[in-house]
């Protein structure tokens, strides 16, 4: 193993100045960079220590929630205002790794974690992640549980995170922060797709930090349905988050993301336009479904996600309209 530095940050200025490092790492829990380095695929010259500082709350407020990015997911899943303004948020949670690793884990680490690829986490196969240029192990590999969205010759690993497809449904913004300065930007534009440059999964730069997410508030009801190979302790096959408000009969506003089928969280647009403005319904929530999987490019064992996605999208649209 090699030899590392660890600072335990007293302060965000502390923490800040010691990121611009080379191989320099935050950690927060720990549940997900701790079994990397074991394996081997991490291996960070500075640990930075961000556990102790004062960025863990969940505030409820007038307009929205604001989660610090230390908060600990059981914490966030746990407070009252987040189960009842966005119970997708509480719903993505618990369905999320264990009660161990949710007390533990915290929101920046869960929307940074890396991709549960088996090549990508042996370390020893092909994988463009981690040698550009290597080639990608999964194309021509077994391929399952991989991307049908935003993949491509040099990738194909799902992004991970359940609580990230909530989120990005509820049109969350990540506020970052670095020596330079503050940035706010939707979720959705922190992650990049796979592309020519698999080893850049978000636009964070160097020494950029995490340090907040906002969720504003909105109408009508929000659900996370997850659908996995065993009932627990398993990462998503396919998911979809949605966020549903219908008057009148008629559908006002709709989000729907979806989790276990793209290199980033996958906001369905499609689905999105057919709904908006029509009337709230089985057949209509059926004909948007069906529109789920447009410009899907599945893999040699991955087709089966297409149908999986398109009915998962109506099982969560309807019980989101029942709720209403
Ligand atoms: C057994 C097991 C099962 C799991 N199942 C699921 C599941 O079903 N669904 C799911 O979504 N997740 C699952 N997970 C993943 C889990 O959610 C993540 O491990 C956890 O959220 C990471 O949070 P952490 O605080 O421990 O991150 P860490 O391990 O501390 O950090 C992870 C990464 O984020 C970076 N980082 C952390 N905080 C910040 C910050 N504020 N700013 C910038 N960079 C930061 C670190 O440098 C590191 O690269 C599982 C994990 C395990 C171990």
């Amino acid at each position: 193993m090699r030899a590392f530095d660890y600072l335990r940050a007293q302060t965000e200025g502390e923490a800040l100045a010691a990121a611009g490092q080379d191989g320099a790492a935050f950690i927060a829990g720990g549940t997900d960079l701790m079994p990397l380095w074991k394996a081997g695929v991490a291996a960070p010259g500075l640990l930075i220590d961000i556990g102790r500082l004062p960025l863990a709350e969940v505030t409820a407020r007038d307009g929205g929630l604001v989660f610090g990015a230390t908060a600990r997911l059981a914490d966030i899943a746990d407070h009252p205002e987040v189960r009842r303004r966005h119970p997708a948020i509480a719903q993505a949670i618990e369905a999320s790794a264990s009660g161990q690793v949710r007390n533990m884990a915290t929101l920046g680490g869960a929307l940074l974690q890396r991709t549960r690829c088996v090549y990508f986490r042996s370390g020893i196969t092909p994988c463009e992640k981690l040698e550009p240029g290597s080639g990608c192990a999964a194309v021509a590999g077994e391929n399952r549980l991989h991307a049908i969205f935003g993949g491509g010759p040099s990738c194909v690993a799902t992004h991970a995170s359940d609580l990230a497809v909530a989120l990005v449904a509820l049109d969350a913004q990540v506020r970052l922060r670095s020596l330079a300065g503050e940035r706010v930007l939707p979720l959705t534009a922190l992650y990049l797709p796979a592309g020519e440059s698999p080893a850049r999964e978000t636009v964070l730069v160097p020494g950029e930090m995490i340090v907040a997410v906002e969720v504003p508030d909105a109408g009508g009801r929000s659900l996370y349905l997850k659908i996995r190979d065993r009932a627990s302790f398993e990462f998503a096959v396919v998911s979809v988050a949605v966020a549903l408000e219908v008057a009148d009969g008629r559908v006002q506003s709709v989000r729907l993301a979806a989790g276990g089928v793209g290199t980033m969280p996958w906001r369905l647009r499609a689905s999105e336009a057919a709904l908006t403005g029509a009337e709230a319904g089985e057949a209509v929530f059926r004909a948007a479904a069906g529109l789920a999987a447009d410009g899907a490019q599945p893999l040699a064992h991955n087709g089966f996600k297409i149908e999986l996605l398109k009915r998962t999208v109506l099982r969560a649209l309807v019980q989101a309209g029942d709720q209403t």
